[in-house]
Order: structure tokens, then sequence, then C-alpha cells
């Protein structure tokens, strides 16, 4: 299983680089740690998922806000948010090579359970103790806790003043805005503000592709509530964010939802349930969702000295509002999607592997090819479908490189779930074909003619 499972990862990781969906950032110098871009296809991939995200929690609902707030954040909100104090792993060194390694994730590895709730004391004691040593066999140095937020200098003053840092998540830049919000769009209790953008951790140990990043981006959403609601809206959350992994096409026999107990919990909130998938290197987080109480707003208003709280406009009952947050990594939903549609089998005993997105993931909805690129007549009308057809569908693409089959190959592997072709039958008049195309499925290879006139509609009713 082990192997298989590495295996797929290969696959993945390498489909990826080779068909223009994810890259190593900086790879012509090297590569950066933790770090990926994302290529044409993998762009279209991620504006898929975020435009159902904000379709699905925003358009479709009349309670949500949309925010797009600064990446850079300045030391006093991340003080009051307790990331400058707190927001660390426990890092221990290798003494002979300096390479650093998560303390807990190597007591994991070597079965010590609930390193989560161990002070920095304990685990430095029980890996001496344990002798655990580094993969290169060298002894270990004391652990001690390591601060994962990135930290620059604004201007050129170097006092504390201008310290800023990349945010860590995307849930603070919501909470500092939330007098601002309230005070120009008065919402109405129950409301949510949701915020897509990229967050920054200066992770230990990168690993696994796109999972563990340094530069990230989170799909969040902070819900405002009235204290007495939390567990209504903490379950109708949890359903919302099931239905969202459904929609979107994530293996659902692979998604587990993990109440998360007491100490392991963060410190900001109540209850936790973690949204865990089946990754081929074990189960692991995906998505989060916390009740964060009033703890963040409360500790903002204590800092910034401004009250944060809410007035009731029938009962005037004021309040600080409380929060229940589904958070959404962007990069681990692709990395799950990938998992989930990435398929093989054996067509016409010639093995190949393709990418089951729904259409509305598929990077490209549509490609179109003349079967043989050297009959003007057949590429001029190959033209003309595509052209209407990109007019009204956006994402689609024209192939006409190699054969026919090495096309179908390369759609099937980017997940493209349409094949039109025009060939000869196309324009031949008296032929039963004439004036239809050949309309090729992805997942089973099969095909069916449609004719030119009615095109349009077929897809409107399929994509
Ligand atoms: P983990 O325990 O895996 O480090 P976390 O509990 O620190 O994750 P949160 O702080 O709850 O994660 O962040 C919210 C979401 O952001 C996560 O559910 C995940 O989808 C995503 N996320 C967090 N850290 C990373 C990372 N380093 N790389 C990619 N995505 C991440």
């Amino acid at each position: 299983m082990k192997e298989q499972d590495d295996k797929l990862m290969e696959k993945i990781i390498s489909l990826a680089k080779n068909r223009g969906f994810i890259f190593q950032a900086g790879e012509l110098y090297g590569g950066l740690s933790g770090i990926y871009d994302y290529g044409p296809l993998g762009t279209l991939l991620k504006n898929n998922i975020k435009n159902a995200w904000i379709k699905k929690f925003v358009e479709d609902r009349r309670d949500m806000y949309l925010l797009d707030s600064a990446i850079l954040m300045g030391e006093k909100p991340l003080t009051a948010s307790g990331h400058v104090g707190g927001f660390s792993d426990p890092l221990v060194r290798d003494e002979k090579t300096g390479k650093d390694y998560r303390a807990d994730h190597l007591l994991e590895g070597a079965g010590i359970e609930n390193s989560e709730d161990m002070t920095i004391d304990e685990m430095s004691e029980l890996i001496h103790d344990k002798k655990i040593l580094s993969p290169e066999g060298n002894k270990f140095g004391s652990v001690r806790e390591f601060n994962l937020m990135l930290r620059t200098q604004l201007g050129s003053s170097s006092d504390s003043s201008s310290t800023a840092y990349l945010r860590p998540e995307t849930a603070q830049g919501i909470f500092v805005n939330y007098k601002n919000i309230i005070d120009s769009m008065h919402p109405k209790i129950p409301f949510g503000v949701a915020q897509i953008g990229k967050a920054y951790r200066n992770e230990i140990t990168p690993r696994n592709f796109i999972f563990r990043l340094r530069e990230l981006e989170q799909m969040e959403i902070e819900y405002f509530i009235h204290p007495d609601d939390w567990k209504k809206y903490f379950d109708y959350w949890k359903e919302e964010m099931n239905e969202w992994a459904e929609m979107i096409g994530l293996d659902m026999n692979k998604l587990h939802e993990v109440e998360i107990e007491g100490e392991d919990k963060a410190h900001y909130s109540d209850r936790t349930v973690d949204f865990e998938f089946e990754y081929p290197f074990g189960q692991k987080e995906l998505y989060g969702l916390a009740y964060r109480t009033d703890y963040d707003l409360k500790k903002h208003s204590e800092f910034s000295k401004t009250k944060l709280q809410y007035t009731d406009s029938k009962t005037g009952e004021k309040y600080i509002p409380h929060v229940i947050e589904p958070s959404m990594g962007l990069d681990r939903t692709i990395l799950a999607l990938l998992i989930s549609v990435y398929s093989e089998d054996e067509i016409n005993e010639s093995k190949r592997s393709y990418l089951a997105f729904n259409p509305s993931m598929s990077p490209y909805k549509i490609a179109v090819s003349p079967l043989v690129k050297n009959k003007e007549h057949i590429v001029n009308k190959a033209n003309e479908v595509f052209g209407f057809l990109k007019a009204e569908f956006g994402n689609i693409t024209w192939d006409d490189n190699g054969n026919i089959g090495k096309r179908y190959r390369r759609q099937d592997e980017i997940g493209t779930p349409f094949c039109v072709v025009i060939d000869y039958d196309t324009l031949e008049e008296g032929n039963e074909n004439f004036g239809t195309v050949s309309v090729r499925f992805r997942d089973t290879a099969e095909q069916e003619r449609v004719s030119i006139k009615e095109l349009k509609e077929y897809f409107l009713e399929k994509l």
C-alpha cells in the first residue's frame, strides 16, 4: 500500500508539472522550499475553485460580505491576536548537520502520542530519554519554540513601530475590519465576512508537495452570531462544508470529521472539528471549523482601546458577537481534488490516466480539433466551431497537435470533459453525418454525433 501511495503522489506531482498545473517556485535557481507557482492550467483550476466558493458562500446568500484585506499586518494586531507571542511550533536541531525538525512530528514518528499537550522541556526530555536520533543518525539539541510568522520592516527606520508581518492567516484581516464593516454596511446578525487570500507560515519542514507550504492561500469565513446560537450555527456550517466538498467533487469516502479534544484545540477555540482527508501520505487536516467565541474581537477591543460590539436594533441589546469560523485551505483543496479525481484505466488495451473532474472544475471545458491539419476546409470549419464555443464557454482549447488518439490522451490527462472533432463527414454533403461533429466523452471514451447547429445548446445543458 505504502509503495502504491508513494507512486500516486509521484504521478500527481509529475502530471502537475508536465501538464502546466503546478511548478516548484524558483526552480530555475534551485527552487524555494515550500513555495509553488501555479501554471496556466493550475491557475484555471484555482480560479474555478475560488469562483465556486464565492458563488456558494457569498453570491447565493444574503448575509455574507466579501473582503480583501492587506497581506502585511502591523505588530500590534498580531500581538493582540496572540500570534506574536504564541504562533509557534516546537523546533529541534540536529547537532551535527544543523538541520531543523518538528519535535512533535519526531515524537509522533516514534509512536509517542499527545505530543501537542507537552511542554518544550517535556519534549526535550523525551527525545533524549528515548534516544531519538535524526534521520542522519545524529543527536538532537534542546527543543525550542519557533515562531512561524515571516517578519519584515516597513520604511527606513528600524524601530519596532515599523515591524510588519506577512499575515499567518486571513482571519485577522477580517477581525480588524469588523468595525469598518459594521459602520459602513450596517449588517444584521447573523452575518459573515468571507475572504480569499494568501497567508504565510515559515513552516519548519514544508513537505508533501502543496500540503504544507510556506506561502499558502486560504478561503475563510468569520460568521458573527449571538452567543446563544453558537451550537446551531456550528452544526449548520459543518453541513455547509460537507456540501461544498461534495459539490466540487472531493472523494467523500476519504473525508472524515474529527472532533479536536482538549489541549489540541487552538487557544482561541471552544470547539473545533477538523475535516481530515486521506492523502496518500496519511489522514491529515484539509479544513477546520472552529468556534472562536468572542476571543478575537475582545482582544482587538482591549489592545486598540475601541469598542467592538454590536447593538441589536430591535431589542437594543449590546454585545460582542461570537464567531464560527469555517477555514479552508485552497492549496490543500487542490491537492485533495487531484487525488480524488486521478484515475487510470485501459482503453483498447492501452493504458491511460485521466482527471475525472466535475466539468465545473475542469481547466478546459472543451477541446476543439480539426481531424487533420492539412485540409483547409476542415480547419476553417473547426475554427468557426471553436470561435462560437469560445465566445459562449470561455475556457475551451484548440488542439491540433499529433494524431487524434494522442490529443484525446492529452485532454484526458488534464481532465477536459469533452473533445469536439470536425472531420471529413462533417463537410461531405449527402453523408448521414453531414453538418455534425463528433463529441467524445473523457470518462467513457465514447463518442456521439451532434449537429453543429445544436452544439451550443447541447453544451449549455452539460456544462
Ligand atoms: P496544520 O495542523 O496542518 O499545520 P493548522 O491547524 O495550523 O494546520 P489552520 O491554522 O487551522 O491550520 O489553517 C486553516 C487552513 O489553512 C487549514 O485547514 C489548511 O487547509 C490551510 N493551511 C494551514 N497551514 C497550511 C500550510 N502550511 N500549507 C498549506 N495549507 C495550510
